[in-house]
């Protein structure tokens, strides 16, 4: 092992040497202008393993072929290091250069003992069982000791998302939520209230004189009203999203942020969908912690299909879902939710689809106050 590991380090003080030799020759062509002056050039990691292989000494002989090509590797590798802005590549004295690097093969487990290419069988200390699929050994030498370095490659598991606990949401103009299972979840009453007493605060402050001293006191007076709601909606988006976290595995609402963009002629829908937007944005980092999936779907027509296939166009005053096609005959937003549950597309897809969708803050907080909820 000693043997091995001084000729690895003779052949990567070598084959530095010849890299280093290399740029000075491309350097003195450059200051004395010789010709014929091309591009610069260097030694390359493959020039020098097809220099090896062709011609190897007696030492490389007794060495496994790929723990010398690992050493050429490293120092490839710290060239590169080089031209990335680190210092410039050092020979190697006994002390620093201490390891070699068996890279695929050459090497082998077997019951207490540790078999080396061209070095033979050793007696190992394993300090914990193997796990996965071992794909290096380096074997470093520390001071008087031996060390043998295993990297392994572990699968990671991917849990599968159970269909039994995914749910599909539409979140509606109507401040309230619908659930693919026929469920409803509505904003409570105090929410509303005060949506409307904000509003009087408002139309309030603008009957006041602009800069007079009452129309400061009203604005302080809208403010607060203002923080209430604003907290009584947090309050309210935190609760519904812990229970919805808390029952489902699996939770499909639509992509607003795609909603918006289609329709924000609709300022209405545009303005309820503020405060789904923090509802939506606290499921998913409820989730993320549970190591629940939220995937937002496409929402395009959500209300104006069926389960079916079937095309079923109503206006906002049609509030009955009924299909001419398979005759299902269900509310409006529970069909809607139906189908954001249909276009969800398994588990892990899902999982991107969210994370495309970073934490987003909730619309501007006056838009959102007229709605109520
Ligand atoms: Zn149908």
């Amino acid at each position: 092992m000693d043997r091995t590991l001084s000729t690895c380090r003779h052949l990567y003080n070598d084959s530095l040497a010849e890299r280093k030799k290399q740029g000075e020759l491309n350097r003195l062509k450059r200051e004395f202008q010789v010709f014929p002056w091309g591009k610069p050039e260097w030694i390359s990691y493959e020039d020098q393993a097809n220099d090896l292989s062709e011609s190897k000494t007696s030492f490389q002989k007794e060495v496994h072929s790929q723990a010398l090509q690992n050493t050429l590797k490293r120092l490839d590798r710290s060239f590169k290091n080089f031209f990335n802005g680190f210092g410039y590549p050092r020979f190697q004295g006994r002390s620093r250069y201490n390891s070699f690097t068996y890279p695929q093969s050459g090497f082998e487990l077997d019951e207490g003992k540790l078999v080396l290419s061209r070095i033979g069988s050793l007696k190992i200390i394993l300090h914990r069982e193997m796990e996965g699929r071992i794909k290096t050994c380096t074997i470093k030498k520390d001071v008087d000791q031996w060390y043998a370095i295993f990297t392994v490659e572990i699968e990671r598991r991917i849990e599968a998302v159970p269909a039994a606990t995914k749910i599909g949401i539409d979140v509606g103009l109507m401040s309230l939520l619908t659930l693919s299972n026929g469920e409803q979840i509505e904003p409570p009453k105090f929410l509303r209230a005060s949506g409307k007493r904000l509003a009087r605060e408002q139309i309030e402050l603008s009957r006041k004189k602009l800069g007079s001293k009452n129309r400061g006191k009203q604005r302080l007076k809208a403010a607060r009203v203002h923080r209430t709601i604003r907290n009584q909606r947090k309050d309210f988006a935190h609760k519904t999203s812990r229970q919805l976290v808390e029952k489902y595995d699996h939770i499909v609402f639509e992509d607003l942020q795609i909603q918006n963009m289609m329709q924000n002629h609709h300022l209405a829908k545009s303005i309820s969908d503020a405060g789904w937007y923090q509802l939506i944005n606290f499921t998913k980092s409820k989730a993320e912690y549970a190591g629940k999936v939220v995937e937002l779907v496409n929402p395009k027509g959500t209300s104006q299909v069926c389960i079916c296939g079937c095309s079923v166009p109503k206006d906002l005053s049609v509030r009955i879902h009924n299909c001419p096609n398979c005759g299902r005959i269900v509310g409006r937003d529970h069909m809607a939710a139906i189908v954001i549950e249909s276009r969800s597309t398994a588990g892990i897809a899902g999982i991107e689809a969210c994370q495309r969708h970073p934490n987003r803050e909730p619309m501007k907080q006056e838009a959102t106050l007229l709605v109520g909820w």
